[in-house]
């Protein structure tokens, strides 16, 4: 990312605030009011974030305002638990709708009229023709479509149908109501789309009352008008719609003219992002639920400890474009990371223990040493860590038969413990099968607080914890859900799942982690960033990994 780039999404220029500067500047508007339009039937993801960012964004920039309406026009997968997750969700990204919340639903009386309208004018039409014979009359992108022959119904016909379906008459699919557009047209949205279908589903708010429904056609540019949204912004997939769209509008009685506008929405490395593949990971089991901490969702983000900021930050830096790419998940790493270094506690966690013991430390006795919270901003403070006779190191650690470069724990070799004392490995204790199960060490008296008084140097600082005070802890490690950064793009996606991307470690952390807050975010040093999970009960702790710190080691290795 250059110094450019990063400057103009700090000034909020992109094509979306270009046009809206050039609408206002104008005349064409005389303020903003912009809409975030879920449907409710899913948990919100990151490309749903960025959209979120966007809308909210723009209306603040432009002193306007964000309305968060619901597209709730298909009953059939929508459910209240989804409008709820969605509200929920929207204000932990730090966004607020105030009084502007909508729901599409709220509109189908005035929608009915308007679709009568629409007939009265001889702009619509019932069509009997089912579901396939619609899609063969449609023609292809090649070949134009042909008329239904119930194309030309006269207008009275027209309205007794209508009037019918919606009191229930007929069956699903029996009929439809079509705008009559243009059946030749190059853009096929504009053959005679059908606005109406019959569906004898409940709806989450309107219960049993409607037995037909409008389509996303028939709704949204509709909703954008009623509620007086200025811009309407959205991803490129509707670029085909816009002409509808603004056929719709021309043809409505609507007092207000909404645009539309479409950018290209947020592809990302190593995962997918679409409710219906996230819907089949969760109603299948490969992942705990909506709010697993692998998933992109919202939900599983935040339950990761990904702190809202870094989503905004990240959103930020993405920008706002006409071209589909795919953003790198490193980008979004970055993000947190950024964040995160500033943000976070610096403590101590041994992920995979191995047992040290410090043969010349009195038994039984211990001592509490002063660490900092966060060694490059001492304003943070500092906190006492107990030591004692036995600790525990990080398994990686230790090498019994170190290459080159490797200058942590060996026979012999000495080495610094964070905040306390340089300690010596004298001794390797082995299992029948001969795996490292216990290192037996001296430490040096003099060298408290980690310097040595003859100015002795080691090339290693090793966290620890001691065996006595630690809290046992499980603690989840997450790599990306799938293991190809296309997921799908050969084959089934789910072909594509990670087997490793949940490791469960047994780990011992600092007696002052026992009272980390629900959603604080602490470094375990050397390891990367963690936070409780909510599985975490009385003393059962659970601990999730955020995101990894960079390791020099790993990627030396890999060399
Ligand atoms: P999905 O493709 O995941 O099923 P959707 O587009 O059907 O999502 P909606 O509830 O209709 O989901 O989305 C609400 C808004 O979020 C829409 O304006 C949509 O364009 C936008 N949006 C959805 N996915 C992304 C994405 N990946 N990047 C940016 N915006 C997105
Ligand atoms: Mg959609």
């Amino acid at each position: 990312m250059s110094e450019t780039d990063s400057e103009n999404t700090e000034t909020g220029s992109d094509f979306i605030r270009d046009v809206i500067r050039e609408d206002l500047a104008a005349g064409r508007t005389d303020g903003v009011v912009t809409r975030f339009p879920p449907e409710p039937n899913g948990y919100l993801h990151i490309g749903h974030a960025k959209s979120i960012c966007l809308n909210f964004g723009v209306a603040a920039d432009f002193g306007g305002r964000c309305h968060l309406r619901f597209d709730d026009t298909n009953p059939v997968n929508e459910e209240i638990e989804y409008i709820d997750s969605i509200q929920e969700d929207v204000r932990w990204l730090g966004f607020d709708w105030g009084d502007h919340l909508f729901y599409a639903s709220d509109n189908f009386e005035r929608l009915y009229e308007w679709a009568m309208h629409l007939i009265e004018a001889g702009k619509a039409y019932v069509d009997d023709l089912s579901a396939d014979e619609i899609r063969e009359y449609r023609g292809t992108l090649t070949e134009p479509g042909k008329p239904s022959p119930y194309r030309d119904r006269p207008v009275e016909e027209n309205l007794d149908l209508f009037r019918r379906m919606r009191d229930g008459e007929f069956e699903d699919g029996a009929r439809v109501l079509r705008a009559k557009i243009d059946m030749a047209s190059g853009n096929i949205n504009l053959r005679d789309p059908v606005i109406y279908r019959i569906l004898h589903t409940d709806h989450p708010r309107t219960g049993d009352a409607w037995s037909i429904y409008p389509t996303y056609d028939f709704a949204h540019g509709q909703s954008d008008a009623i509620e007086g949204v200025t811009h309407s912004v959205c991803t490129l997939e509707f670029a085909d719609h816009r002409p509808l769209y603004d056929w719709l509008i021309e043809n409505l009685p609507a007092n207000s003219r909404p645009r539309q506008y479409e950018f290209a929405r947020l592809n990302l490395t190593y995962t997918v992002l679409s409710k219906r593949r996230l819907m089949q990971l969760v109603q299948e089991g490969h992942v705990s639920g909506w709010d697993d901490p692998r998933m992109p969702t919202l939900s599983g983000l935040r339950r990761r400890g990904i702190p809202a900021a870094a989503i905004r930050e990240f959103a930020g830096l993405i920008g706002v474009t006409k071209a589909d790419s795919t953003v790198d998940w490193v980008l979004f790493d970055h993000c947190t990371r950024d964040l995160l270094n500033t943000t976070a506690l610096r403590r101590m966690g041994v992920l995979r223990p191995l047992k040290v013991v410090i043969e010349n430390y009195p038994e039984g006795e211990s001592e509490m040493l002063e660490a900092q919270n966060h060694p490059q901003n001492p304003e943070m403070g500092t906190r006492q860590v107990p030591f004692g006779r036995e600790l525990y190191v990080e398994r990686d650690d230790f090498m019994e038969d170190p290459p080159r470069k490797f200058f942590r724990l060996s026979p012999g070799r000495e080495v610094r413990l964070r905040y306390a004392y340089f300690v010596t490995c004298q001794e390797v204790v082995k299992d029948e099968s001969g795996e490292v199960v216990e290192l037996r060490c001296t430490y040096d008296p003099e060298t408290k607080g980690g310097n040595a008084p003859d100015g002795r140097k080691v090339k290693a600082t090793l966290h620890w914890v001691s065996a006595a005070h630690g809290l046992p802890a499980e603690v989840r490690l997450y790599d990306h859900l799938f293991q190809r950064e296309d997921p799908g793009a050969e084959g089934d996606f789910l072909d594509d799942l990670n087997p490793n991307s949940l490791v469960v470690e047994s780990s011992v952390l600092e007696p002052a982690l026992a009272d980390l807050e629900p959603g604080e975010v602490v470094q375990f040093e050397r390891q990367g960033y963690f936070c409780v999970d909510p599985d975490s009960t009385g003393d059962a702790r659970v601990f999730n990994r955020t995101v990894a710190l960079r390791d020099g080691w790993a990627k030396a290795k890999k060399k």
